[in-house]
C-alpha cells in the first residue's frame, strides 16, 4: 500500500443509511437511490439490504418500501448529509407537512462510532431504535449493530422482506 492509499484507508468511515419511499414506484426509486449513493464522491458501496415493505408508522399514505445500505466514505458527516439531501431533492421530495408521504427519505443512521448533535444532524439517528423498517434491514447487513432486545420491542410492527 502506498502512502496515498494508506491515508485513504485510514480516513474512511463506515456509514449506514436508511432509505424509504411511499409514493410512485417506490421500489424503482429506492434502486436508483442506492445506485446514486454508490456513485457518491470518496465513497463506495459495501452492502445493501433486501427491500422491505412496511406499513406507515406515524405517517399517512401507501405502504413504504425500505432498505439500509452500508458505505465506506471519506466524506465528513455534514458533507454526506448534504449529498443525501441532494439525492432526495433529485427524487422530487416535497415536504408538504411533517411525515407527509414522500418520494424518497434518506436518513444517516450511523457514521462510524461518532455521536453528533448539531442543529441539522443527530447521529446515531434518534428514532432508529423504534423502527422495525430500520432495524430489520440493518440487522440483515450489520447484525452486530442491532441489539436483539430492540428487535423484540418492534416485533409487532408490520414489515415484510421482499424477495430479491
Ligand atoms: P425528515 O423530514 O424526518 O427526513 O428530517 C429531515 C431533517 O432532519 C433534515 O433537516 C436534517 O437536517 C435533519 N436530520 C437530523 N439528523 C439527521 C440524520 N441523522 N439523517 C438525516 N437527517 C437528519
Amino acid at each position: 500500500m502506498n502512502a496515498k492509499s494508506e491515508r485513504a484507508a485510514r480516513d474512511e468511515v463506515s456509514a449506514w443509511i436508511a432509505l424509504g419511499a411511499n409514493l410512485g414506484d417506490a421500489a424503482a426509486t429506492l434502486k436508483s437511490a442506492i445506485a446514486a449513493i454508490a456513485r457518491l464522491p470518496l465513497s463506495r458501496m459495501v452492502r445493501a439490504s433486501s427491500l422491505y415493505r412496511s406499513a406507515p408508522l406515524d405517517a399517512s399514505g401507501p405502504d413504504f418500501i425500505n432498505a439500509v445500505v452500508e458505505i465506506s466514505t471519506g466524506l465528513t458527516a455534514p458533507d454526506l448529509l448534504d449529498a443525501l439531501q441532494t439525492i432526495e431533492a433529485a427524487a422530487g421530495r416535497q415536504r408538504a407537512y411533517r411525515n407527509a408521504p414522500r418520494t424518497l427519505d434518506l436518513d444517516l443512521l450511523l457514521y462510524g462510532d461518532a455521536r453528533i448533535e448539531s442543529e441539522r444532524l443527530c447521529v446515531p439517528h434518534p428514532r432508529m431504535a423504534q423502527r422495525a423498517f430500520v432495524l430489520l434491514p440493518l440487522a440483515q447487513i450489520a447484525p452486530q449493530q442491532v441489539d436483539a432486545a430492540l428487535l423484540q420491542q418492534v416485533a409487532h410492527q408490520v414489515i415484510e422482506r421482499l424477495p430479491s
